[in-house]
């Protein structure tokens, strides 16, 4: 695949001034972030473009080698810099959020400064929470058991010999550009600037060991079907220590057998029996704030909707409520008795029974716009 020049996706000129490139790596930051754009795969290969566009012309020296030489002048292991042997492919989202912390303030939450020895952050690690509508408008707490790194006890390190604590390797390369001096990360403590000194058994070389733990989650109201929440300091541990990662919560809608939604909306649909629309009545149905008397007038037509002002779901502005809407649906007998059947058939001809339609009854077309009006 070939790749896009870098002053292209970031939308700015090659006189562009670092203020510019970092305002315009912002906006597109901004734009196709994963907690915005969730599941969205094209959205995220986007974010990690603009993200390598941004490491590179962020950096005057990689700036300097682009303007000269492209993608080839900055790639692969020859680039030096943070992205390891495997060049720029190597870039995965957590190096893209530690970026973060020094354009955002670190706001991103998925961010933790800059890299450094005795700087490393555990992973995050993502789970997804179902919930029912209830629980999405009044928010609930979730205790959920996750699988995740933790430090073991008794893990004890010592500086690393090979970089002194630095967590960095300084070498010189002779490349096609002549001779290079570029910094990699350590490859003996991966840039940790330490390494493990006693390890407990079952524990990684990081003193790493995989257990469960029970962790509740504080979910508010007003929580949707995709939303993304990070509980801080929730995810892996770092490698001997340090800051851990985050937990991602991802929302998700468990189905309900009576609501539907839409949008802030919620439909159902209620039955009631042919005696009942002649007579008129009151039914007791389920809403997201609880269960709700309704009065359904005698003469009742099938289809008809009635509209429960400000029961549907808090709207994500932040201001207002959807409605609950109620299908009314009139059920046919499918048996009759001996009796009911004689009731019927001496009504066949009575004047009350027939349809009287006045012509201004409303198609259903009609009734859904005047409800959205
Ligand atoms: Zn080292």
């Amino acid at each position: 695949m070939s790749k896009r020049d870098y002053y292209e996706v970031l939308g700015v000129s090659k006189t562009a001034s670092d203020a510019e490139i970092k305002k315009a790596y912002r906006k597109k930051a901004i734009k196709y972030h994963p907690d915005k754009n969730p599941g969205d795969k094209e959205a995220e290969e986007k974010f990690k473009e603009a993200a390598e566009a941004y490491e590179v012309l962020s950096d005057a020296n990689k700036r300097a080698r682009y303007d000269q030489y492209g993608h080839a002048g900055v790639g692969g292991a020859a680039g030096g810099g943070g992205f390891g042997g495997g060049g720029f492919g190597g870039m995965n989202m957590e190096d893209i959020f530690s970026q973060f912390g020094d354009i955002f303030g670190g706001h991103f939450g998925g961010g933790g400064g800059s890299r450094g020895p005795q700087q490393f952050r555990g992973s995050n690690l993502r789970i997804r929470i179902k919930l029912n509508l209830e629980e999405m408008v009044n928010g609930t707490t979730k205790t959920v058991k996750v699988k995740k790194m933790k430090l073991a006890p008794g893990v004890t390190t010592k500086t690393c010999p090979t970089c002194n604590g630095s967590g960095a390797q300084v070498r010189v390369m002779n490349t096609m550009f002549g001779q290079m001096q570029t910094q990699t990360t350590c490859e003996t403590c991966q840039g940790l600037g330490k390494i493990a000194d006693k390890i407990p058994t079952g524990a990684n070389a990081h003193g790493l060991i995989k257990e469960e733990e029970e962790i509740s989650i504080n979910i508010p109201a007003g929580a949707r079907d995709g939303i993304q929440l990070s509980v801080r300091g929730k995810g892996n541990d770092a490698p001997f220590g340090g800051t851990p990662g985050d937990l991602l919560v991802v929302i998700e809608e468990e189905e309900d057998k009576t609501i539907k939604r839409e949008g802030d909306n919620l439909h159902q649909e209620l039955y009631i029996s042919f005696a009942e629309a002649a007579l008129g009545t009151s039914k007791i149905i389920p809403t997201v704030g609880g269960k709700v008397k309704i009065t359904i007038d005698k003469g009742t037509q099938s289809g008809k909707i009635l509209k429960l002002a400000g029961k549907g779901l808090p709207s994500l502005e932040g201001y207002g409520k959807g409605d609950m809407f109620v299908h009314i649906n009139i059920w046919t007998p499918q048996e009759l008795t001996k009796e009911q059947k004689e009731f019927f058939e001496s009504q066949l001809d009575a004047e009350e029974m027939k349809p009287h339609p006045t012509g201004k009854e409303k198609t259903f077309f009609e009734k859904v716009r005047d409800l959205f009006n």
